[in-house]
């Protein structure tokens, strides 16, 4: 899988899609092993959440659920469009992604990065 956390997508199937594949998003979290993605706003669905510590009073919650990672493009700025992606080695040996259409570079790929484990901490009203 060519896409990376961060990524400027199109998507391209689903509810969610835009058929004149303009329509960019975000990548918010990759799943390399299910060859999924979560993408902003996209396959947003509401969650029917018990109280709990985190969600002190339950109820419904929208949030995204992870695509196929298929149903996405990454974006290429020059074409201002989603594009399909190949991988091309620079001359000092590191992986870069390059669009097919125009063969612009779209940032370069290394090894795996270590996976960060910054928990995302959501300001919760506080009862008082
Ligand atoms: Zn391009």
């Amino acid at each position: 899988m060519l896409i990376r956390r961060g990524d400027t997508v199109v998507v391209i199937k689903g509810s969610d899609a835009d058929p004149q594949h303009k329509t960019i998003a975000k990548v918010l979290e990759v799943y390399p092993k299910e060859n999924k993605v979560l993408v902003q706003g996209v396959n947003v669905v509401w969650k029917h959440v018990r109280p709990s510590r985190r969600n002190p009073r339950g109820g419904r919650v929208q949030k995204e659920m992870p695509i196929s990672a298929a149903n996405v493009m990454l974006y290429c700025e020059r074409c201002q469009r989603g594009v399909r992606v190949g991988r091309r080695y620079l001359p000092d040996g590191t992986k870069e992604r390059y669009c097919k259409k125009c063969s612009a570079g779209l940032g370069t790929i290394g090894p795996p990065r270590k996976r960060r484990l910054t928990k995302v901490t959501t300001s919760a009203p506080s009862s008082s």
